[in-house]
């Protein structure tokens, strides 16, 4: 029999369930670029009310929902603040130039997480010389950062300084769930901080497809013409959506779960000799760095044959996330393996 795969390269290649793809199948649908999917807009509201936000948007990624809303908050030549390993600025494309016209100024953060005087400091001075600084970012939990999550005073106080300052303050969220796992804060507290936030349901949430953009009405008024233009107004979306509010109401407590067995894989790892950090593991992404006796790429292949699955992630540096096709004896196939490792 072929070994089944135990793919840790990322929580974003979970297959549906078969109860989420029993609520696809039932789903009623309309064409949503007329406004008329009832699945959609149930998605929708349902996130708009789980943050106290005014209206969302479903989108097709997480890159689109974080491009949209920089776009909506940015003009051409205006500048965007965030931390140097952002997604919105590492991880698409260069979307910002791209799609916005707007420059960036990054902020070496810890982890991922930036503080309130790391964006004082950022924040250029209104001379004609400088670029507008305009919007900050901040990503929860941060990929880059290893699955790292902020304190919600810090997050609190780089919105009272957006506001004092007339800077938009946005969430990347696609990760927001894990982070509310972890510290149990609720959402509505992340709704009042942020002009928008981008959540997926793609990631540890195990939908198939989607992500979702909420903001004020007048926001996502605009996010929805933003939107049409990148050629992601879908139409009888509501199939997806459907798996969107599965995945809202079966798979945000289970995260628990998933952050549970980074943590116990964290343990094997730190127990292995070529291991030289384990990164601390805050919720589901596990990051860590191999000795020289240990060559990454031979270490991912030797993985790859015994039917696992990493991610290099810089030099001598590992990825693995848990998610919600990760099983117990897949644990404890992988506790084996690391055991039987030796180079
Ligand atoms: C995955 C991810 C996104 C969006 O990714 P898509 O693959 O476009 O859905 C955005 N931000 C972060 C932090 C992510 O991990």
């Amino acid at each position: 029999m072929k070994k089944q795969v135990i793919d840790l390269r990322s929580d974003t290649v979970t297959r549906p369930s078969r109860g989420m793809l029993d609520a696809m199948f039932a789903a009623k649908v309309g064409d949503d670029v007329f406004g008329d999917d009832p699945t959609v807009i149930a998605l929708e509201t349902k996130a708009a009310v789980l943050f106290g936000m005014e209206a969302a948007l479903f989108c097709p990624s997480g890159t689109m929902t974080n491009q949209i809303a920089v776009k909506v908050h940015t003009r051409p030549g205006d500048e965007v603040i965030c931390d140097a390993g952002a997604h919105v600025y590492t991880y698409e494309g260069g979307g910002i130039a791209f799609n916005s016209g707007a420059s960036v100024r990054v902020i070496q953060g810890d982890r991922g997480r930036i503080t309130m005087e790391q964006v004082a400091s950022c924040v250029n001075p209104t001379d004609i010389h400088f670029p507008l600084s305009r919007l900050v970012v901040a990503e929860n939990t941060s990929n880059r950062g290893g699955g790292s999550y902020y304190d919600q005073q810090e997050l609190e106080r780089i919105s009272l300084f957006c506001r004092e300052h007339s800077l938009r303050f946005h969430l990347d969220g696609a990760r927001f769930f894990n982070a509310m796992i972890a510290t149990g804060n609720d959402p509505l507290q992340t709704g009042k901080l942020f002009d928008s936030i981008s959540i997926c349901l793609s990631k540890g949430l195990g939908a198939p497809v989607g992500s979702v953009l909420l903001g004020t009405g007048e926001f996502i008024h605009q996010a929805r013409r933003v939107r049409k233009v990148l050629g992601g107004a879908m139409r009888q979306a509501g199939y997806l959506a459907a798996a969107g509010i599965f995945a809202l109401d079966h798979h945000i407590n289970r995260l628990e779960e998933d952050h549970d067995r980074a943590k116990r894989i964290g343990r094997l790892l730190e127990a292995c000799p070529f291991v030289t950090q384990v990164v601390p593991i805050e919720t589901n992404i596990l990051v860590f760095t191999l000795s020289g006796m240990m060559p990454d790429v031979e270490f991912l292949n030797y993985l790859k044959e015994e039917g696992i699955l990493a991610l290099g992630f810089g030099p001598q540096t590992i990825r693995m996330v848990t998610h919600l096709d990760i099983t117990e004896p897949m644990v404890g196939r992988l506790a084996e393996v690391l055991k039987n490792c030796q180079m």
